[in-house]
């Protein structure tokens, strides 16, 4: 099955309630996507199994919520301020702006082929203001990178944590980068969140870590069901280096526009521990005990997207195939076939009809399934439908309810959603049989 367009992706995200443009009543605004009640449940497991992987299955990362808003000093010593550009350059004629590092041939306009202005170099960071002053003592950036708020609190959290080498601190939040060209949905926002870890390791140790992480990285995608001939890693050209890094390995997936960015496993050296002691003062070095020295550690970087994991999971999902109608004929069906712990749905309660006989053990069965799985009740419309549904937003389970249940066996189908396949289960075991089920199509979790 060849990858969906973009535009089935942003259709079906639409209507069925994964993405809506935002601001969409006033026309929308360039790059602003929001998440509505699937897409929400998309997103908060993306997150939940990267939490789950990175912190919880570990015992060498502990977690971090930093704020957004910190002293404008922190982006000064790490170089931002400086060095967080893009080039940018706009064509004389239609005065479209451009990245021209992204362009096959970076001096003529793709539009209109004019010659390009000479590129200039533009900063990134989202400038703003703290308290009622508007004046350059109060000016403040919008974080453009949650790891600054993880390395200045390198020593509160060493000391709390009573934390040895090697070890790790992740954190999960919004970061804020004024693109050039943001698009392809929810690929290049100016507004979007961060999965980043920074493992501090010993020097020396730091390639075999970097080795490590790159590794763990991809496993973590292909556990979660990305198939594998999409996904690749890429490591970065000496050019192509961010300021701060010794060598970087991308995760790239094989979107319908080309390989692209997933997240980036950086090896970051003593980079921004040595250049925050130096601005600051204060000591960013690791006592080590053994060897009884002070040093600076080095920084393994795992530093991915929420929002492109989620566009990701969405197109790895899509399927077409053909499905019986019930008459005996075929129609195409549309599948997300979702990892069971990343569907935002994993079971959903169906009675065979919306039927007053029906309803009380519908729900019954409802209350059952909810303690134990993420479940949706739907008693709208005919029962094909709503199996048609649940496909199309990737629910793996669907359990009926139906007259048989009530009035003779006390047993509900079980309906799998690549199979097809039906079981019929008592409800006294239908939690066990559902969990299964979800751990026979992939899940780790129930
Ligand atoms: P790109 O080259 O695509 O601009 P980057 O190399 O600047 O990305 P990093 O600074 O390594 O990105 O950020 C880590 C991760 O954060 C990226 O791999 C991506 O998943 C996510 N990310 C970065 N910028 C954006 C953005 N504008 N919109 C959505 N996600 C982003």
């Amino acid at each position: 099955m060849p990858a969906p367009d973009l535009a089935r992706i942003v259709s079906l995200a639409k209507r069925r309630g994964f993405v809506f443009p935002s601001s969409e009543i006033y026309g929308g605004i360039g790059s602003s996507w929001d998440y509505g009640p699937l897409g929400v449940e998309l997103k908060r497991n993306v997150k939940e199994a990267w939490w789950r992987s990175m912190v919880y299955e570990r015992d060498d990362v502990v977690g971090l919520d930093s704020a957004i808003i910190q002293n404008p000093q922190v982006w000064v010593a790490s170089g931002h301020a400086d060095n967080f550009t893009d080039p940018l350059a706009e064509c004389p004629s239609c005065h479209k702006r451009y990245r021209p590092d992204h362009l096959d041939d970076p001096e003529k306009c793709p539009d209109d082929g004019a010659a390009l202005s000479p590129a200039r170099l533009f900063n990134l960071m989202f400038k703003t203001f703290a308290g009622p002053v508007e004046d350059s003592a109060s000016q403040v950036w919008l974080r453009p990178e949650t790891a600054q708020g993880i390395f200045i609190n390198f020593d509160n959290v060493l000391t709390a944590a009573r934390a040895k080498l090697p070890f790790g601190i992740a954190q999960i939040g919004k970061s804020f980068r004024n693109e050039i060209t943001p698009g392809n949905f929810i690929f290049r926002t100016r507004e979007f969140e961060q999965m980043e870890m920074e493992f501090f390791v010993k020097p020396g140790d730091d390639e075999r870590w970097h080795a490590h992480w790159i590794e763990e990285r991809l496993a973590w995608y292909k556990a979660l069901g990305i198939r594998e001939e999409n996904l690749r890693l890429r490591a970065h050209e000496p050019g192509e280096l961010a300021h701060y890094a010794k060598a970087t390995s991308d995760v790239e997936y094989r979107f319908p526009w080309g390989w692209g960015e997933l997240e980036g496993v950086a090896n970051r050296t003593d980079f921004d521990l040595s250049q925050h002691e130096a601005a600051s003062g204060k000591t960013m070095k690791y006592f080590d005990q053994e060897a009884n020295e002070h040093y600076f550690p080095y920084v393994i970087e795992p530093a991915a997207g929420a929002d492109r994991a989620a566009l990701t999971f969405l197109f790895d999902a899509y399927d077409e195939d053909a499905a019986p109608t019930g008459d005996g004929k075929e129609e195409t069906r549309v599948v997300l076939r979702f990892h069971p712990d990343v569907a935002p749905v994993q079971v959903a309660v169906l009675p065979l009809s919306r039927n007053a006989k029906l309803t009380p053990t519908a729900r019954a069965v409802h209350a059952q399934v909810r303690r134990a799985f993420r479940a949706q009740y739907d008693d709208a419309q005919s029962i094909g439908r709503r199996y048609r549904r649940q496909d199309e937003i990737g629910s793996p389970l669907c359990v009926t309810i139906d007259f048989q249940t009530v009035e003779s066996d006390n047993a509900v189908t079980i309906r799998n959603r690549d199979t097809m396949a039906q079981e019929r289960v008592p409800i006294a075991e239908l939690t066990d049989a559902l969990r299964s089920a979800l751990r026979a199509m992939g899940s780790a979790r129930v």
